[in-house]
């Protein structure tokens, strides 16, 4: 564990933070050694228009969201559409149906729809 010298600059009207290696939600340390240096992400966060913006890292257990299906907290997720996430588990054990929103906005589905819908309208067309 270090002690992290936070450094404050401004780049035009905002304020920068420089959190060095804390996580920008707990500010935890997630420098090497820490045990939490492998799974951090660059991170920023400003609280409001006018406030300081910090700039660190998202330590692993700030980026984890809890599940709408088990309640777990989990790293791998996908959002709703209408709000929420839901674990990568839940999704693949659920019945594919409760979750056609996945399939349906999954890149790939929808260049199969495009493709699809292209062939009906130009089969009824021709
Ligand atoms: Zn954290
Ligand atoms: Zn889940």
């Amino acid at each position: 564990m270090r002690n992290s010298i936070i450094i404050t600059h401004t780049d035009g009207p905002n304020q920068i933070v420089d959190l060095a290696d804390l996580c920008t939600e707990c500010l935890r340390d997630t420098s090497i050694g820490s045990g939490t240096f492998v799974n951090r992400v660059p991170s920023t966060r400003q609280d409001g228009v006018g406030s300081p913006i910090f700039d660190g890292w998202l330590c692993v257990d700030c980026q984890m969201v809890e599940c709408d299906d088990c309640g777990r907290m989990k790293l791998d997720y996908v959002m709703k559409p209408e709000g929420g996430a839901i674990c990568n588990e839940c999704v693949e054990l659920a019945p594919w149906l409760d979750h056609l929103w996945v399939v349906m906005t999954h890149p790939l589905m929808q260049l199969i729809i495009g493709v699809v819908l292209g062939f009906i309208v130009g089969a009824y067309a021709g």
